[in-house]
């Protein structure tokens, strides 16, 4: 009775039917038209989208798009096939080099997005008889490839590198051959991690320290590198990885390091083999955001700045932030129907934010999270601000001292 196997999502889908009852859906939302990479329309409102990771704005700069279009042109729409089994483009190989170069490590490899180069690294390297110690905020990425690669997963508490140490200790010698497996900014609380201390626990310890920087490239550090750069650790950090689907404005993944053997994880990682390589025009524009992340770093700047504006506009209204100013803000609301008035009502005020579904996120509370770019301006995140002041109702308000 093959129909049996899809019964397990009527639950799940009466469950969303309650939640949204003909609300515009946060779950399933159709972008109608994108006009920048601050503005887009949501049926008949004109939104400023704050929920994208689009950190830098780069989704429109014309470097990267004219790179794309040229890509697509000379070298086609896509690559048909994995690099194992049909070859790398050049361009696949000099954006390796050029990655490499900006995260001065030895090598790195491009995966056809973040979720895979997660995937492809830590499954390959944590098997069975390893263990991995990972931050309970860990993205889902992280916790797949632990599965995928079949590793003895220990879970410390978010950003507790006393516990972290607790559970290495416990370990013995074991600890010394352990993976940890940190972010550099968690995506849902835009916290960071403690990465002196925890850099600190495996100089005393021993293990392997990989820190996803999804969030944190372009963002953070002197040159952009991410949380090691900012906190100058980056000697310690074994392997950096992350996407290009945030500050970087297009789609892909990447590995870096300093392990002479890095590159042979080639040829044991599946989502490297198994999948198609990323397209050229998607390649060419990366290559080109990076080289504009290098050369103006005032997009960072510009970054904090509205990152900064939009924490203290929403601190002064009482909400409950995350526990610091970031590019991604989370607003901490009540029960998931709170959760989903709140966020239509913003759409209708022409706010465009993302509702995390309390699954996702750390305590199962509902949030809405808001995420800056260097491309908004002044004037567009006091727009939102002032949306989320005329939805401070009395409700809300209750539970900011909560
Ligand atoms: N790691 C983290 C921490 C992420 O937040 C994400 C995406 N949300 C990924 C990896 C996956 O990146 P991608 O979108 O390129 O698959």
């Amino acid at each position: 009775m093959p129909m049996a196997l899809f019964d397990r999502f009527a639950k799940l889908a009466q469950a969303r039917a309650d939640l949204v009852q003909g609300r515009l859906n946060p779950f399933g939302t159709r972008i109608d038209e994108i006009f920048s990479p601050t503005e887009g329309r949501i049926g008949e409102h004109r939104v400023i989208l704050a929920g994208t990771n689009n950190y830098l704005g780069l989704t429109f700069e014309p470097a990267c798009i004219q790179a794309a279009q040229q890509a697509l042109e000379q070298q086609g729409t896509g690559t048909t096939g994995s690099r194992m089994a049909n070859g790398s483009y050049g361009s696949h190989m000099a954006l390796e080099a050029e990655l490499a170069d900006f995260f001065a490590r030895r090598s790195a490899i491009v995966f056809s997005t973040g979720y895979m180069g997660n995937l492809g690294v830590i499954a390959s390297l944590a098997g069975p008889d390893d263990i991995v110690l990972l931050d309970a905020d860990c993205h889902a990425s992280i916790y797949d490839a632990c599965k995928l690669g079949g590793a003895q997963v220990i879970r410390f508490r978010h950003n507790d590198a006393a516990d972290l140490e607790r559970r290495m200790r416990r370990l013995g010698e074991r600890a010394r051959n352990a993976l940890i497996l940190v972010e550099g900014i968690y995506s849902m609380l835009g916290d960071q991690a403690p990465l002196r201390e925890i850099v600190e626990i495996k100089q005393r310890l021993g293990g392997y320290l990989l820190v996803d920087e999804a969030h944190s490239v372009g963002v953070l550090g002197a040159h952009g590198r991410g949380l090691a750069e900012e906190l100058g650790v980056e000697a310690e950090v074994d392997i950096v990885t992350g996407t290009f689907s945030k500050s970087l404005g297009a789609i892909g993944g990447f590995a870096a390091s300093h392990h002479q053997d890095m590159d042979l994880l080639r040829y044991a990682s599946r989502p490297y083999i198994f999948t198609a390589s990323p397209s050229p025009s998607a390649i060419a524009s990366v290559r080109a955001a990076l080289q504009t992340m290098r050369d103006r770093p005032e997009l960072r700047e510009r970054l904090w700045s509205n990152a900064r504006q939009l924490y203290r506009g929403l601190d002064a209204l009482g909400y409950r932030l995350g526990p610091q100013p970031s590019p991604i803000v989370p607003v901490l609301l009540g029960s998931p129907e709170e959760g989903v008035a709140f966020w239509e009502s913003l759409v209708e005020r022409g706010v465009y934010v993302n509702l995390v579904p309390p699954l996702a996120t750390p305590g199962g509370q509902a949030l809405v999270r808001c995420s800056v770019s260097a491309a908004h301006t002044p004037e567009q995140i006091e727009r939102i601000v002032e949306a989320f002041a005329a939805l401070r109702a009395p409700a809300a308000k209750a539970l900011a001292g909560a």
